[in-house]
């Protein structure tokens, strides 16, 4: 198993659910910087050999792993030999034990600060002040890494609380995810991220399966046109590092359509739905290429669900999932402005959907004929897909950082897409009827504006009780309704100083 020192590690006293906490540990030393950095690891330094530290906090740290230069410590629980807390043992205990983010956890600071009022959006304001920090917190210190973790911690206050992310049975070690987003990568950056930074190989079970399957040799068929061609047979991973290459081209592509805000929204829109297309298709090749065959499944020391096992070689390809998500969404933005605008649909645009109108569905066609309503089922048309790739992203999150903050954002924002969906239905449904009335006719029934619609997304309903449910496996299963309530409204301005 992975170590981060000494061959410890805390495993479960009783069978724990999502949502129990499982320790809040205090820190040695905290520092904080300026929203959006990381505090140096030598002003931690400096904080803790200026500071009072009490004979216990002393050998807390003493008691740290400092890396293989320093040797073992702790030979028999005895605290290491060492009595010295040097500048340069101190780098090493930084180095394999400190943690530190460029923001502290938004809900629960949002939370803590209590502002009844719900908060505005724009950076810094209607929330607390944020910062970057980093921290040494020794109990928490004890936890070993996985890539596909059973508790997730997150720090409030100061203090580090560490959270169980889904059952865990009496016995069974916790462990969490040392990686942050990097933890979305392919296995090959996993491991080299961690052999850097904690001098360790993960044998987690999916990694082990990750490996397993990346040296196996793709059908080539995967990725069409893939121009890595030597000829020869291509493993999975090179295959995949072809797909997230192409995708790293386009972030840079999707940049430059967004930064052309002086184009015609038409214009635009037939960029975006061009690099559509294709992030689609990358999608659709990581998919094949990462579904595992049955035997591979059979080959694992840990019994692996076939679901699990997909989702576990998916997460290499996240990217491949953000970016679907992040071009649907731009998309449809786009497109609600050609919307607005009335800007006639140039033949552009009309050909670069003419593939998507075959899934066109009845609702488009119910629709009374005309320019406005085309425009209309274009914009709602790309926000379901919009909706649907964020399902299928939160849904590989959800599998490999559960309760992590990333989780916790991605669900608020399907909340919050949901919503969005409900409301524009209801509007649509409010100008339908006007009309309809101005023209003499009856009513119009049955507009569902609420429940299952259809789209690639949830209903409204069962994206609120989704969100609750990742809150509560976050910050406690047993929090009131009130609590949870604000936690998603810290969570909702999160989302709006950072970008996911
Ligand atoms: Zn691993």
């Amino acid at each position: 198993m992975p170590e981060r020192g000494g061959g410890r590690g805390v495993v479960a006293a009783e069978n724990l659910k999502p949502g129990d906490l499982v320790l809040v540990s205090r820190p040695v030393a905290y520092i904080t910087s300026d929203f959006g950095t990381l505090p140096d690891a030598e002003e931690l330094v400096e904080s803790i050999l200026s500071s009072d530290l009490s004979p216990a906090e002393r050998a807390a740290l003493l008691d740290l792993h400092a890396g293989d230069d320093f040797g073992p410590e702790d030979p028999d629980g005895q605290g290491s030999g060492a009595t010295d807390l040097t500048e340069e043992r101190l780098y090493g205990i930084i180095g394999c034990n400190s943690f530190g983010e460029e923001f502290t956890d938004f809900a629960s600071s949002l939370a803590r600060a209590a502002p009844p009022q719900a908060p505005q959006d724009g950076a810094g304001a209607g929330g607390p002040v944020q910062v970057g920090h980093l921290g040494l917190w020794p109990s928490f210190s004890m936890l070993n890494h996985s890539c596909c973790p059973n508790a997730v911690n997150y720090v409030v206050g100061g203090s580090m609380a560490v959270v169980a992310a889904g059952p865990v049975d009496q016995g069974s070690e916790l462990l969490i995810n040392y990686l942050g987003a990097a933890s979305l990568r392919p296995v090959e950056e996993r491991q080299a991220g961690l052999a850097e930074a904690y001098a360790f190989s993960c044998g987690c079970p999916r990694c082990s399966l990750e490996l397993l399957h990346g040296c196996s040799t793709s059908s080539r068929s995967a990725s069409a046109g893939s121009s890595s061609g030597s000829g020869g047979p291509v493993s999975v991973s090179e295959e995949l590092q072809v797909l997230l290459g192409r995708c790293a081209d386009r972030a840079a592509e999707l940049q430059d359509v967004a930064a052309a805000a002086a184009t015609a929204a038409g214009d635009q829109l037939v960029a975006l739905l061009e690099l559509a297309a294709q992030s689609a298709a990358d999608l659709a090749a990581a998919e094949r290429l990462l579904t595992p065959p049955p035997q591979l499944l059979q080959q694992q020391a840990h019994p692996v669900s076939p679901r699990q096992a997909v989702q576990w070689l998916r997460a290499a390809a996240y990217e491949l999932y953000s970016q679907r998500t992040a071009i649907a969404e731009a998309a449809a933005r786009c497109a609600e402005a050609v919307e607005a605008e009335a800007v006639p649909v140039t033949a552009a645009v009309a050909e670069a959907e003419a593939e998507a109108e075959a899934e066109a569905e009845a609702e488009a066609a119910s629709t009374a004929a005309g320019p406005s309503s085309e425009a209309a089922a274009r914009t709602e048309r790309l926000w379901a897909e919009a909706a649907g790739a964020l399902e299928s992203q939160l849904g590989l999150v959800a599998a490999v950082a559960p309760h992590s903050d990333l989780h916790v954002f991605l669900a608020t924002k399907a909340l919050a897409l949901a919503q969005a969906a409900e409301g524009r239905a209801r509007a649509r449904a409010g100008a339908h009827s006007a009309e309809a009335a101005e023209q003499g006719g009856g009513a119009v029934g049955g507009s569902g504006g609420s429940g299952d619609d259809g789209s690639g997304g949830v209903g409204s309903a069962a994206a609120l009780a989704r969100c609750c449910a990742v809150v509560r496996g976050r910050y406690g299963r047993r929090l009131s309704d009130g609590t949870v309530q604000r936690l998603l409204e810290g969570a909702a301005w999160g989302l709006s100083q950072v970008a996911v």
